[in-house]
């Protein structure tokens, strides 16, 4: 979970190259400029750089018919490890099972001798998180919008026995239309049998849930996409994470502990409110479904836009 920082979302304001290498970090060189698919015979010229993330970087490309699309390079040097191989086939396959339109788009995958390729659905408007810097909250109607095109998603991967386990604001990209595309699996999950239940230890800090960190033995299943989904409702209403602290070991003690609360000068509505605390119950047996999220009456009240303008990248929607 980055920290607040400059402006870097829309595509005209992306930097057009690779940030400065960090101190001691291997970087690989970058993909060729045309990468070819040479089993399926088909090529992507590399346009601009998109973003990086653990092991992956993120172009910009072309295809054959001049189609825009973003693809995901994972260079095969830094993946070396057995776990780290195992990560990534699980990202690819999990990725590749689904097929929503809230979800990024995974069109193809292949390999040459450096880099593992994975074709997505280009998302131009960035992620919920580069939207956030810029306007540093979200109006309650953006709110409505984005909330049930993320529930949606989220109702489609836990019917196909999938956990995303890193539902985040950075893992929520806008396509051109300023419609969501949850992406990401690099830490998503299959349930394979029924009841069954995960004890990695892994998410991201500030949406991480508690059952996750302090509940081991008994382990962790869909519910955890429900928290995560109330830490981003709450994040986009207030403007920051509800258990955000300087040091990670205290985010996970106010997340023990269900420490947050509302501050004064952020005005929200009492229902939102209300949703919010339903959903962060540290009880994941308690917490609401999907469709019970989708049943409050928060969704009912105040306005529902047909749309997000693409102007919401700057400025807030006038809804009045
Ligand atoms: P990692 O799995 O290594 O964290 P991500 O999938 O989060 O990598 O991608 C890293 C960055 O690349 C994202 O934060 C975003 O800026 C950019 N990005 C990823 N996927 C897309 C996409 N489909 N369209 C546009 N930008 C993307």
């Amino acid at each position: 979970d980055a920290p607040p920082g400059p402006a870097a979302g829309a595509a005209s304001t992306r930097p057009r190259s690779p940030p400065p290498p960090k101190k001691d970090k291997v970087v690989p060189p970058p993909p060729p400029l045309i990468i070819r698919d040479k089993a399926k015979g088909v090529s992507y010229t590399r346009a601009g750089f998109l973003g990086e993330g653990g092991f992956a970087r993120v172009y910009e490309v072309f295809d054959d018919s001049g189609l825009r699309r973003a693809v995901k390079v994972v260079n095969k040097a830094s993946i070396r490890t057995k776990k780290n191989k195992t990560k990534l086939w699980a990202e690819i396959k999990l990725h590749q099972m689904l097929n929503h339109p809230d979800i990024v788009r995974f069109d193809d995958c292949f390999e040459d001798d450096e880099n593992v390729y994975m074709i997505l659905e280009l998302c131009e408007n960035g992620s919920l998180m580069d939207l956030l810097r810029r306007r540093k909250r979200y109006s309650e109607p953006e709110a409505r919008y984005f909330l049930v095109q993320l529930i949606a998603a989220c109702q489609y991967m836990h019917d196909n026995n999938v956990i995303h386990r890193d539902l985040k604001l950075g893992n929520l990209f806008l396509d051109g239309n300023m419609n969501v595309k949850v992406g990401d699996f690099g830490l998503a999950a299959l349930i394979e049998n029924e009841g069954e239940r995960k004890k990695t230890i892994c998410g991201t800090p500030n949406y991480i849930a508690p059952e996750v960190l302090f509940d081991t033995a008994n382990g962790h299943s869909f519910e955890v996409d429900i928290w995560s989904v109330g830490v981003i409702l709450y994040t986009l209403l207030i403007g920051k994470p509800p258990f955000q602290t300087k040091d990670v070991k205290a985010i996970y003690r106010r997340i023990r502990e269900n420490r947050y609360d509302f501050p004064a000068d952020k005005e929200i509505s009492a229902s939102a409110r209300e949703l919010i605390v339903s959903i962060l119950n540290s009880d994941p047996v308690k917490r609401p479904t999907l469709q019970s999220i989708l049943d409050h009456p928060w969704f009912m009240e105040g306005q529902f836009p047909s749309y997000i303008p693409n102007s919401a990248n700057d400025i807030a929607p006038d809804y009045s």
